[in-house]
C-alpha cells in the first residue's frame, strides 16, 4: 500500500462514490452509444439498489462493433503501425489508469463488491503493469528464418489476427479484460469486450481512456449486455476471428459450440478451478502457510478462480492448523467495501450469494463439520455477505470438494502420506492452480511434477506474473493468459518461401 493510499479515509471514497459519473453506453468505433436503445439496471451489491441503467447490446448492436473493428483492422490504421508506434499507445494507456486508479477502484467496488483498497492496490496496479509489460513487448517479438539452405529463403511470421472478441466475469472486471486487451491491441488487432453484466463500468472507461492515450477509433469497442444475448452474439459471429473467453467452465463450453456452429474460430477459454492447497508437517514455517491459506480462500469474498478451496493437510499437523485457519478467518473484517478497513466486502448478486448459501448448507447435510462461520450478514441495507467459512472433516467425494463454489468457503480435507495427497488434489475436473507448503526441496520439485495444474507454486500461493503463463489443466480451460505465450492466441503464423533464381 503506498503512503498516499494508506491516509484515504472512508470519507474520501463515500465522496468518490457520490460524485461519480458512470459510463452507460455501448462504446463502438471511439463513442459511446445508446446503441439499439435497450437497457438493464446495474445492482450495488453493499447496497442492493440499482446502481446505473446500462446498454443491452443486442445483436444488431454487437454487428455493428463488429463491422467498426473489422473496418479498423482492414485499413490498417493500428494493425499496420510500426510496433514502436504500438508500444507508446499502450504504455500510455497503461500510465492513465494509474492517473485514474482512484475512480476505476470505485467503479470496480460499486460494481462488484470488492474493498475499494483492494481494488486500488492490487486491481489497479495490476491491470496498469500488465499492459505496461505487453506494451514494452510489442517491439521486442522477433520472427524467424527457416533453415532452408541456400536457394531458397523461408520465413515464419507473425501477422495480428484480426477482430477479437473477449468475454470476461465480474470478479476482477478491468484486469481479466487486460489479460486478453494487453497481448491482443499489442499485436495489432481490433478487439471488442463483452464485460460482465454485473460489472461494465470500468471496462467503458477503459475505453474512453485508450482514445485519450491514442488508440485509434474501432480498434477497442465494447458491448455491455447479458451473455445469452451479447456474449453469444459475439461468439457466434461469422466475422470475428478468434473468442478469448474468461468465466465459467458451462458458458466456455458453449463458446467451443459457438465455435463449431459458426466459423470455426479458435476459442480460448480460462474457466473455473478447485484448486488444492497442501501443507505437509515438514513446513516450518505453519504461520505463513495459514496466512496464505486464508488469503488464498477469502480475498476478493473468496470470488477468485484459482482459490485455494480445497486445503489438503497432513493428518498429524491437521488441528494445529486448522486453530491457525480459525483464527484468520475470525479476523476478516466484513463491512462496507468503501471503508479502507474492510478486508471483505459483499458477494457480487444475490444468486451468487444464494449460490453460496445453498452449497454452505449441502456440506451440513453431507457431513462435513462446520469449524467457522457459515452464516449470513448484513450490512447497512445488503444482506449480501457471508461469513468467511471453514468446513473440517471434507472428504474429496462430497460436493463442496468437488464442485466450484465461488464464495468464501473452504473444505479442510486430512491426508496420511504424499502419495495420498496427490492423489486427492489431482481427483478434480479442474486443473487451474495448486499449493504445495513443505521445506523438503526433493518433495518439492516431485509433489509440483506430479500435480495436474497450470500453476504449482511452492512455499506461496497463487503464484502470479505477467512473466509467467496462467490457465489450466482439464476443465479448467485452454490455452494461457500471460507471458509471452499469450501472443499465440492473438497472431496467425505464416510462412513465405521464396525461391531463389
Ligand atoms: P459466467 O460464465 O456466468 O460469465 C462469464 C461471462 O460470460 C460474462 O460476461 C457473461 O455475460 C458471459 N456469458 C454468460 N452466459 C453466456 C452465454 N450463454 N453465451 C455467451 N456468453 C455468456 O461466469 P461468472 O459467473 O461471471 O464468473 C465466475 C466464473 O468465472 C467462475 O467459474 C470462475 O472460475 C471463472 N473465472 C475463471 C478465471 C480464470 O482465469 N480461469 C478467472 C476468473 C473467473
Amino acid at each position: 500500500m503506498s503512503d498516499k493510499s494508506a491516509e484515504l479515509s472512508y470519507e474520501h471514497w463515500k465522496n468518490l462514490a457520490a460524485n461519480i459519473t458512470f459510463r452507460n453506453q455501448a462504446f463502438i468505433n471511439g463513442t459511446f452509444t445508446p446503441a439499439s436503445g435497450e437497457t438493464y439496471d446495474v445492482i450495488n451489491p453493499s447496497t442492493e439498489n440499482v446502481l446505473a441503467s446500462v446498454t443491452a447490446c443486442t445483436d444488431a448492436d454487437v454487428d455493428s462493433a463488429v463491422a467498426f473493428a473489422r473496418e479498423s483492422f482492414e485499413s490498417g490504421v493500428w494493425s499496420d503501425q510500426s510496433p514502436s508506434d504500438r508500444k507508446a499507445v499502450i504504455i500510455k494507456l497503461a500510465q492513465l489508469i494509474l492517473d485514474n486508479k482512484e475512480e476505476l477502484a470505485v467503479l470496480e467496488s460499486l460494481n462488484m463488491g470488492k474493498p475499494v483498497m483492494e481494488a486500488l492496490n492490487i486491481d489497479m496496479q495490476g491491470a496498469s503493469a500488465i499492459l505496461a509489460w505487453y506494451g514494452e513487448a510489442a517491439d521486442k517479438l522477433y520472427d524467424e528464418v527457416a533453415p532452408t539452405g541456400v536457394d531458397s529463403v523461408a520465413t515464419i511470421t507473425r501477422e495480428p489476427i484480426g477482430v477479437v472478441g473477449v468475454v470476461v466475469p465480474w470478479n476482477f472486471p478491468l484486469d481479466l479484460a487486460i489479460w486478453k486487451l494487453g497481448p491482443a491491441l499489442a499485436a495489432g488487432n481490433s478487439v471488442i469486450v463483452k464485460p460482465a453484466e454485473q460489472s461494465p463500468h470500468s471496462v467503458l472507461r477503459l475505453a474512453e481512456l485508450a482514445i485519450e492515450a491514442g488508440l485509434p477509433k474501432g480498434v477497442f469497442n465494447v458491448v455491455p449486455g447479458f451473455g445469452h444475448v451479447a456474449g453469444k452474439a459475439l461468439g457466434i459471429h461469422p466475422d470475428v476471428d478468434v473468442m478469448t473467453f474468461t468465466g465459467s467452465t458451462a458458458v466456455g463450453k458453449q463458446f467451443l459450440n459457438y465455435s463449431g456452429e459458426s466459423n470455426m474460430k479458435p476459442v480460448w477459454l480460462e474457466t473455473g478451478g478447485k484448486s488444492p492447497n497442501l501443507v505437509f508437517a515438514d513446513c516450518d514455517n505453519l504461520d505463513k502457510a495459514a496466512d496464505c491459506a486464508a488469503a488464498g480462500i477469502f480475498f476478493n469474498q473468496g470470488e477468485v478462480c484459482s482459490a485455494n478451496s480445497r486445503l489438503l493437510v497432513e493428518d498429524s499437523i491437521v488441528d494445529e492448523f486448522v486453530a491457525k485457519m480459525v483464527e484468520r478467518a475470525d479476523n476478516v473484517k466484513i463491512g462496507d467495501p468503501l471503508d479502507p478497513h474492510t478486508t471483505m466486502g459483499p458477494i457480487v448478486s444475490r444468486r451468487q450469494c444464494d449460490r453460496i448459501r445453498a452449497y454452505i448448507k449441502t456440506g451440513r447435510n453431507e457431513g462435513a463439520k462446520l469449524q467457522s462461520g457459515g452464516n449470513s450478514v448484513t450490512v447497512g441495507n445488503s444482506s449480501l455477505y457471508v461469513e468467511p467459512t471453514i468446513f473440517v472433516e471434507v472428504n474429496n467425494q462430497m460436493t463442496i470438494a468437488r464442485e466450484e463454489i465461488f464464495g468464501p468457503v473452504l473444505s479442510v480435507i486430512p491426508f496420511k502420506s504424499e502419495e495420498e495427497a496427490i492423489v486427492i488434489a489431482n481427483d478434480t475436473p479442474f486443473g487451474l492452480a495448486a499449493s504445495v507448503w513443505t521445506d523438503n526441496l526433493s518433495r518439492a520439485h516431485r509433489v509440483a511434477r506430479k500435480l495436474k495444474a497450470g500453476t504449482v507454486s511452492v512455499n506461496t500461493i497463487d503464484a502470479l506474473s505477467p512473466m509467467t503463463p496462467f490457465g489450466g489443466y482439464k476443465q479448467s480451460g485452454i490455452g494461457r493468459d500471460l507471458s509471452i505465450h499469450a501472443f499465440d492466441k492473438f497472431t496467425q503464423m505464416k510462412t513465405t518461401w521464396i525461391q531463389l533464381a
